[in-house]
C-alpha cells in the first residue's frame, strides 16, 4: 500500500517502509457493543475539533453504520498497512473529560470489570450528554470585509434594510429577530445568506439559570489544638508532590467538619476547587447548610435535581467558577478543572458503593482520582471501614486521630438492655421498662428523644396460627410486611403490593384469625403514641419521606423543638447535630447482626456508634439505651464502650483467619434466571472454570459456593452466588474474563461480577 504522502508529508520519515502509513489517528470507544478501542483517521478539516474527551461519529461495520463514540486518544502515528476509516464528525464542541478523568475511567473499567464505554456513559450525566436545557440557535452577522464595501453592493430595498440593520447590530442576531426588526419575511435573508453576504454560525445556548443558595454566613471557628494539628497534617499533604490519602478518625462531635472546611479554604485560596462527598445529600441537609454558610459559589448535587439544573451545574463546575462541589457518590466525577482536594465524609457508609453497573465504590474512585491529580483525599469517620483502617495501619494512609469531642464534652453513656430477660410480666411492646423510664424522665426534663428501628412498616411477619402459612411475596417468596397507613402488604425487596389478608390465603385453610407480629417503625410509632400521647412525635423512614423536601421539613420541626420524639430507620442515624437530644434508644440492635455477611458485625458496630453519636452534643449530656438479645456480641460491646480499637482488635484477626476483606480481595458472582436448575448448573460451570483457571496459573483463588443467595428468589428470578477471595486481584479479574469468554450463557440466565462487594444478599 502506498504512503499517503502530502497529507501529513512532514511527518513521514525516510526509513519508513513502503506500507507503513502515518496519520492522525483517533482511538474511540463505543458506549455499547465491542469493548476494545477502535482506530480512525482524523480528516484534515477536523483537526482541532476531534479531541480526546469528546464524542464523535464514526462509521462502523461493513454497512458503515454511523455510531456515536468517545474519542479517548489522538496521536499522529504509523498505522501500518491497516485500512483505517475516517471519523465522520464531532458531536461535542467542548471537551467532556480531562486527560486525568479519561485515565480514571479507564482504570475504573478495568478494576470493576466493566466496559470502558459503559463507564464513560455513567461518568458523564445523561443530562450533559443530552444537552438538557439548551437549544441550538443560528446566529447571523455581516462579515467585516462585506461590511467595508456595503455601500457599493447592489441590493433590493428589502435586502438593503436587512444588511444595514445587521451590520449596525452590536451582536449577532437570529434569523427570526432580524426579520422582525426589518419587518420582512425570511426570503431576503435567505438570499443574502446564499450570496454569502451574511454569514451564519450555529451555537448552543442555555436558557436555564438557577440562583445560588441563599444562606446566612457564618465565621470560621477558632480551632482546638487537636483540630489544628489535624489541619497541619493535611497541609503537609497538600504540599507533598505525591500526597497520601488521610484517614481522619474522629469520634462523633470531634469537629471533623470544621477541619474539612478550613482545609478546603486553604485549597480555594490557591485558586483550586474541592469535592466533598457525603452519603446521600438529601439525608444530610445539615451538611449542605454548613458548607453553604462558609463558602461562596458552591454546587450541591443531589438526586432530586432536574436534568436542566444538572446540566447547568455541570457546566458551571467545568468552567471553574464553582469552589466547592458537595454531593453523593457520583459527585466524585465532577468536572472540576483544577482539583485541589477531595473530602469523603462518613467513609464507611455503604451508599458510596453503586449497586448497578458499573459497580464502583466512590472511595476507591476518589483515591484513584486523587492519585492521578496529585491531591490529598481526606476520609473522615468515627467508625472507619476495616479496609481503610487497615490501609492506615499499613502506612498507606496518613492517620489523624481525634478521640475527644469538642470542648471535651463526654461521649454519652451507653447501656445495653438485655431483652432476653426483660420479658417481665405486664410490660408489653417493643419499648422495655428501662427505655420507658428514661424516655419519661427525658421528656419531663424537656429533652428530645431519637428512637432507631431499622425496619419500616407495621408488622414484619404475617402468619396463620392454624396452618402455619406465612404470607409471602409471590415473586420473591419472602415474607410480606404489613403497612398500616395504606392497609397494604408490601414486599420490601420488589415492592409488590396487595391488600391485607383477613383470612389465611391457603385455600384449604381460610382461618380467620390471621396473626400479625414483628415490629416496624409504624407499629413503634403507635406504641410511642399510646405511651407518650401528649408529646409530639414524628416518624422518618422511606415511607414518610417520599416527597422531595419532606426530610428537611421534618428535621426543621425537630430542630425547633416542636417535635419531641423522632422515630425512624437508619436515615436518622446519620450526621444530625441537635444539642437538645439527650436520649437515644435503639429498639433492636440485632437486626443486622445475624445477616450472612462478612460485615454483619461491622455494620452493627457502625450503626450503634453513629446513632449514639446523635446525643450528648450540647451541654445537657446524653444517654443511650441499646436493646438487644445479644449483649455479649463483640460488636455491640465495643459500640457501648465507644471503643473502635476494641472492635478492630476482635474483628481483624477473624478476617485474617478466613481470608476475608481487607486481607484478601473479593469478587461476588451473582446469576439469576426464572429456571432454578439452569441458574445452578451455570454457576457450577463458572466455579469449575475458575478453579481450573486458578490451577493452571498456580494461583490461589478461594471459592465459596456456588450456593443460593440469601435472597433466593427476587422478582420471579432464582438467584445463586459465588464468592471468590484472593490476595491477587489481577488473577481473579483474569479468571472472570476467562469465564466470560469460555462459557456459553443460557438465554434466560443473567450474571454479573461485583468487585469488592458490599451487598451480600
Ligand atoms: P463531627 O463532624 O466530628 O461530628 P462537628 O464538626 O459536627 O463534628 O462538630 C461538633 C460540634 O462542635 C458542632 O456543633 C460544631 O459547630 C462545633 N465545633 C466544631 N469545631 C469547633 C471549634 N473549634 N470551636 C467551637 N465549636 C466547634
Ligand atoms: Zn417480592
Amino acid at each position: 500500500m502506498k504512503q499517503q504522502k502530502g497529507l501529513f508529508g512532514d511527518d513521514s520519515t525516510p526509513w519508513e517502509q513502503d506500507d507503513a502509513q502515518t496519520g492522525l489517528v483517533a482511538s474511540v470507544v463505543m458506549p455499547t457493543g465491542p469493548e476494545q478501542p477502535f482506530d480512525y483517521l482524523v480528516p484534515d478539516e477536523m483537526v482541532g475539533e476531534i479531541l480526546p474527551g469528546r464524542r464523535v461519529y464514526v462509521p462502523l461495520g461493513r454497512s458503515n453504520r454511523r455510531v456515536m463514540a468517545y474519542c479517548v486518544a489522538i496521536e499522529r502515528k504509523e498505522y501500518g498497512s491497516r485500512k483505517l476509516k475516517y471519523v465522520l464528525g464531532a458531536l461535542d464542541q467542548q471537551t467532556l473529560l480531562s486527560s486525568h478523568m479519561l485515565k480514571m475511567t479507564q482504570w475504573l473499567a478495568e478494576y470493576y470489570l466493566a466496559s470502558w464505554g459503559q463507564v464513560l456513559e455513567a461518568v458523564i450525566p445523561a443530562a450533559v450528554r443530552g444537552n438538557a436545557g439548551t437549544r441550538e440557535v443560528t446566529l447571523l452577522s455581516v462579515p467585516s470585509e462585506v461590511a467595508a464595501r456595503l455601500a457599493s453592493i447592489k441590493l433590493s430595498e428589502k435586502q438593503q434594510k436587512v444588511m444595514v440593520t445587521l451590520a449596525a447590530a452590536s451582536k449577532p442576531m437570529t434569523p427570526g429577530d432580524l426579520a422582525e426588526k426589518c419587518g420582512c419575511t425570511q426570503a431576503p435573508i435567505s438570499t443574502l445568506r446564499k450570496k454569502k453576504l451574511i454569514q451564519s454560525e450555529v451555537r448552543r445556548v442555555s436558557h436555564a439559570h438557577f440562583d445560588d443558595l441563599d444562606i446566612e454566613r457564618e465565621p470560621a471557628k477558632t480551632l482546638s489544638e487537636t483540630q489544628q494539628s489535624a489541619l497541619k497534617v493535611i497541609f503537609d499533604q497538600v504540599r507533598a508532590p505525591e500526597p497520601k490519602p488521610i484517614l481522619l478518625h474522629g469520634v462523633t462531635g470531634s469537629g471533623k467538619t470544621e477541619v474539612y472546611i478550613q482545609a478546603i479554604q486553604h485549597v480555594i485560596d490557591q485558586g483550586k476547587q474541592a469535592i466533598v462527598l457525603v452519603p446521600e445529600i438529601s439525608l444530610t441537609p445539615q451538611t449542605k447548610q454548613r458548607f453553604a454558610s462558609r463558602f461562596d459559589r458552591i454546587a450541591v448535587l443531589h438526586s432530586h435535581m432536574s436534568d436542566v439544573e444538572r446540566h447547568w451545574q455541570w457546566k458551571r463546575i467545568a468552567s471553574g467558577i464553582v469552589n466547592v462541589v458537595v454531593g453523593a457518590r457520583s459527585a466524585v466525577f465532577a468536572p472540576t478543572p483544577q482539583l485541589g482536594m477531595i473530602v469523603l465524609d462518613e467513609e464507611h457508609d455503604t451508599s458510596f458503593k453503586q449497586d448497578s453497573m458499573p459497580r464502583y465504590h466512590a472511595r476507591e474512585v476518589a483515591a484513584k482520582r486523587a492519585e492521578y491529580e496529585k491531591v490529598p483525599l481526606i476520609l473522615g469517620t468515627a467508625t472507619p471501614s476495616l479496609e481503610t483502617f487497615y490501609h492506615a495501619q499499613q502506612g498507606h494512609y496518613e492517620l489523624i486521630s481525634m478521640p475527644n469531642r469538642i470542648g471535651n464534652r463526654p461521649l454519652p453513656a451507653v447501656r445495653t438492655v438485655d431483652m432476653r430477660y426483660d420479658k417481665t410480666a405486664s410490660f408489653r411492646g417493643a419499648i422495655s421498662r428501662q427505655l420507658y423510664q428514661s424516655m419519661k424522665r427525658t421528656l419531663e426534663q424537656d429533652g428530645q428523644i431519637i428512637l432507631l428501628l431499622n425496619r419500616r412498616g407495621h408488622s414484619t411477619h404475617i402468619q396463620c396460627p392454624k396452618c402455619g402459612e406465612v404470607v409471602a411475596c409471590p415473586h420473591c417468596e419472602l415474607p410480606l410486611t404489613h403497612h398500616i397507613t395504606d392497609g397494604s402488604t408490601v414486599c420490601h425487596y420488589c415492592d409488590y403490593r396487595s391488600t391485607v389478608p383477613t383470612v389465611c390465603p391457603q385455600p384449604t385453610c381460610r382461618y380467620s384469625g390471621i396473626r400479625f407480629s414483628g415490629i416496624g417503625t409504624q407499629k413503634l410509632e403507635q406504641e410511642v403514641r399510646a405511651k407518650f400521647g401528649s408529646y409530639p412525635i414524628i416518624r422518618m423512614d422511606s415511607d414518610t419521606m417520599r416527597k422531595p423536601g419532606s426530610h428537611e421539613a421534618a428535621l426543621e420541626r425537630f430542630r425547633n423543638r416542636e417535635v419531641k420524639i423522632l422515630v425512624g430507620t437508619q436515615m436518622i442515624a446519620k450526621g444530625l447535630d441537635f444539642p437538645n437530644v439527650t436520649l437515644v434508644g435503639v429498639i433492636n440492635a440485632d437486626t443486622a447482626l445475624h445477616f450472612p455477611d462478612v460485615r454483619a458485625g461491622e455494620r452493627t458496630f457502625q450503626l450503634i456508634t453513629q446513632v449514639a453519636g446523635r446525643t450528648g452534643r450540647g451541654d445537657l449530656g446524653g444517654e443511650v439505651l441499646v436493646q438487644t438479645l445479644s449483649p455479649d456480641s463483640p460488636a455491640i460491646e465495643a459500640a457501648t464502650r465507644h471503643d473502635y480499637a476494641l472492635f478492630a482488635e476482635h474483628e481483624l484477626p477473624a478476617r485474617r483467619d478466613f481470608q476475608m476483606t481487607p486481607f484478601a480481595h473479593m469478587v461476588r458472582i451473582i446469576a439469576r434466571g426464572p429456571k432454578q436448575t439452569a441458574v445452578e448448573l451455570f454457576m457450577q460451570e463458572v466455579a469449575a472454570q475458575i478453579a481450573q483457571f486458578a490451577e493452571q496459573r498456580s494461583a490461589e483463588i478461594w471459592l465459596q459456593g456456588p450456593a443460593p443467595a440469601p435472597i433466593e428468589k427476587l422478582r420471579g428470578n432464582y438467584r445463586f452466588h459465588l464468592l471468590l477471595h484472593s490476595e491477587d486481584r489481577h488473577v481473579m479479574r483474569a479468571a472472570v474474563l476467562h469465564c466470560r469468554e469460555k462459557i456459553a450463557v443460557p438465554d434466560d440466565v443473567l450474571w454479573v461480577a461485583d468487585v469488592d462487594p458490599i451487598d451480600m444478599m
